[in-house]
């Protein structure tokens, strides 16, 4: 395959040297849990997200996990309440909600954006809904001025799942002053899944917020709930983030300007290229700086889909679906949610295949790829 979906190692080979000298040092350190390699991390995160507090944990879903979990220690969720989240996220988005014990509301997106409409969250609002979780899909901000005037004129708690879009500057202030993705909302979770555009190099996430409580419960109930050592004021979990692993992210951090200029150049690049009438490009954002093209999702007639993907691999390009079942057709889920319809989602999830997207592709490899893309019929 010319061109994979995906190809990790080139995404990686441009850091191999400063890679390979920090875990030579942290080899070296002998100290393997926590340290200053994580302090140092969690200072130039908050920093990047203009905001006062970033707790680096074990992945995307723990921190969104803990989020939950630290409301609900500072008496600000509870059990049973609802949480409003897209239908057609990735479905740890809605794990982290029903782990925690509370109540996903599933919600259809708006077409456009594949994002949460103010006009959808408003139409799930219920007696029990104390959240809502705002997805970052495919490293667009779901963040507007409606979105912002329904939820600073309520009493609901605004949770980003931002794990797709770290780097993404809105327009419009955040709930708390920041403008920038994973810090728009009360609180906010990133991944450094190794697919995301800062990958780890294995699990790795953050919670991001400017709520000091929060960001002490957080930190204390990804480290056994303890606050200072033998001493436990929650029943924690240990989730906590390697320094190998905060090492390899501050190394990478420090790229992260670059990295999402180099995608909006790609994704302006497929957008200019492409003219073949089959193929539905991508809504372009209103502001180019809210989104960061984690992927680049193009639409074809769900009959097309499958034979377009064949096309492409037979070309030598790799595609992919995100996501090829929406939340609430999963065998984990269906049951729950029997009878409702989501057609947005559904439809959504029929037509949508993304495209080769990164920076180890260059404008010409992005020309390439359209080029075999217009020959599709
Ligand atoms: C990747 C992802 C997560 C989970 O992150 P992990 O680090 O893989 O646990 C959550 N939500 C969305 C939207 C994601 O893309």
């Amino acid at each position: 395959m010319k061109f994979p979906f995906l190809d990790l190692r080139a995404v990686n080979a441009p850091y191999f040297t400063a890679l390979k000298d920090a875990a030579i040092s942290q080899i070296e350190s002998g100290r393997y849990v926590g340290g200053p390699a994580v302090d140092r991390f969690n200072y130039l995160l908050a920093q990047s997200c203009d905001c006062r507090h970033a707790i680096g944990v074990s992945s995307g879903l723990d921190a969104l996990r803990l989020i939950i979990e630290a409301y609900k220690r500072l008496g600000r969720l509870s059990e049973g309440d609802e949480v409003i989240v897209a239908d057609n996220t990735y479905i740890a988005s809605v794990l982290a909600i029903s782990q925690a014990g509370l109540t996903p509301v599933l919600v259809d997106p708006d077409p456009l954006t594949a994002c949460l409409s103010a006009e959808g969250i408003k139409r799930a609002l219920m007696p029990r809904s104390r959240a809502v979780m705002l997805v970052d899909l495919y490293g667009r901000l779901n963040w507007d001025a409606d979105i912002r005037e329904l939820v600073m004129g309520s009493n609901l708690l605004v949770i980003e799942d931002a794990a797709q879009s770290i780097g993404a500057r809105s327009p419009i202030e955040g709930i708390d002053g920041s403008r920038m993705a994973g810090a728009i909302g009360h609180a906010g979770a990133l991944s450094f899944y190794p697919t995301k555009n800062i990958g780890a190099l294995g699990d790795a996430g953050a919670v991001v917020t400017s709520d000091s409580d929060l960001a002490a419960a957080v930190k204390a109930l990804a480290n056994y709930g303890s606050n200072r050592r033998y001493h436990n004021i929650y029943k924690g979990f240990n989730c906590r983030l390697d320094p190998i692993q905060a090492d390899f992210l501050s190394i990478k951090l420090a790229d992260l300007e670059r990295i999402s200029a180099s995608r909006r150049e790609r994704a302006a690049a497929y957008s200019h290229s492409i003219n073949s009438p089959l193929i539905k490009l991508p809504t372009p954002p209103r502001n180019p700086e809210q989104c960061v093209w984690h992927q680049y999702v193009v639409r074809l007639d769900a009959e097309s889909r499958n034979r377009f993907m064949d096309f492409m691999s037979r070309n030598g390009v790799g595609t992919d679906i995100h996501y090829p079942t929406p939340v609430h057709r999963q065998p984990c889920y269906a049951a729950e949610y029997e009878g409702k319809q989501f057609p947005i989602a559904d439809r959504l999830a029929a037509q949508s295949v993304s495209l080769p997207m990164g920076d180890n592709l260059s404008i010409a490899d992005i020309e390439e790829i359209s080029a075999i893309i217009n020959q599709f019929q």
